[in-house]
């Protein structure tokens, strides 16, 4: 049985002291969900603080990015071991909102992904289609790409800390979610794709979550759909109650 797994993403919210505070409550209202994971992402910023609010419980913490570089000149930019010695254990790759608006391509996507588990980090990868790509009848198409450029160079023994989100652009931070459906069929298709480039063990055993719009009273569905194996949430991760709802929706979810 896989245990399924919830993350936040916090994106650019949550400035220390709320990030604390946060924490502190998931880390209390948490206590009695055996049957999940979760993971918190809070900003670069707040890592240090929330690591040490998580240190003695089974939180997870990430960061939202990384360079590709374990270092050098890079202003503005973090390695995946300063990630580490942060106290993250997971980084997020390839999120739309990087691929959107700061550059992030396939490739660079690659890069990181390798640079991740160099560095002992779990890399959650992002892939997604847009609405036009979707009404275009190119949704096979564009996971089938992002797929196989964001994993180039990984073998299966490689993938056993990855974990995927399966995040359609159209329906982050727009209230529009996918149907159960519409999500298992995208899962299916990427479990599929992942069995033929690393071997159907490692498509077995890799975590997809599903991000776009997740709220409480939605996640019970999605997660009890066979492929949808948790949920990458944004904007209802930066409320206690909306998180932990959800994270008690996946804790009752039986596979
Ligand atoms: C995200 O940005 O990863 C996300 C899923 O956002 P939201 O839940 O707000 O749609």
């Amino acid at each position: 049985m896989r245990k399924l797994l919830v993350a936040g993403n916090w994106k650019m919210h949550m400035l220390n002291h709320e990030a604390v505070s946060l924490a502190r409550q998931l880390k209390v209202r948490s206590l009695g969900l055996h049957r999940v994971g979760l993971v918190l992402f809070p900003p670069f910023t707040a890592l240090t603080a929330v690591a040490e609010i998580l240190n003695d419980s089974d939180l997870q913490l990430g960061a939202q990015n990384l360079h590709d570089r374990r270092s050098g000149a890079f202003t503005g930019e973090v390695s995946g071991e300063m990630v580490r010695s942060a106290g993250g254990s997971w980084v997020l790759i390839g999120h739309s909102e990087r691929r959107q608006f700061f550059g992030d391509t396939d490739a660079w996507v690659n890069l990181k992904v390798h640079a991740a588990l160099e560095a002992g980090l779990r890399p959650m990868l992002c892939v997604g289609e847009s609405l036009e790509e979707r009404q275009a009848g190119r949704l096979q198409e564009v996971l089938g790409r992002q797929l196989a450029e964001g994993l180039k160079g990984l073998t299966a023994a490689s993938a056993t800390e990855l974990a995927l989100a399966y995040e359609p652009v159209w329906a982050i931070g727009t209230g529009v979610v996918a149907t159960p459906e519409q999500a298992q069929e995208a899962h299916a298709l990427l479990r599929g794709m992942v069995a033929e480039l690393l071997g159907m063990d490692a498509a077995q055993r890799l975590s997809i979550l599903y991000g776009g719009s997740v709220k409480p009273d939605n996640a019970r569905l999605l997660m009890g759909m066979p492929d949808i194996d948790g949920a990458l949430v944004g904007g209802a991760s930066l409320k206690a109650d909306d998180f932990v709802a959800i994270a008690q929706a996946a804790d009752g979810v039986v596979k």
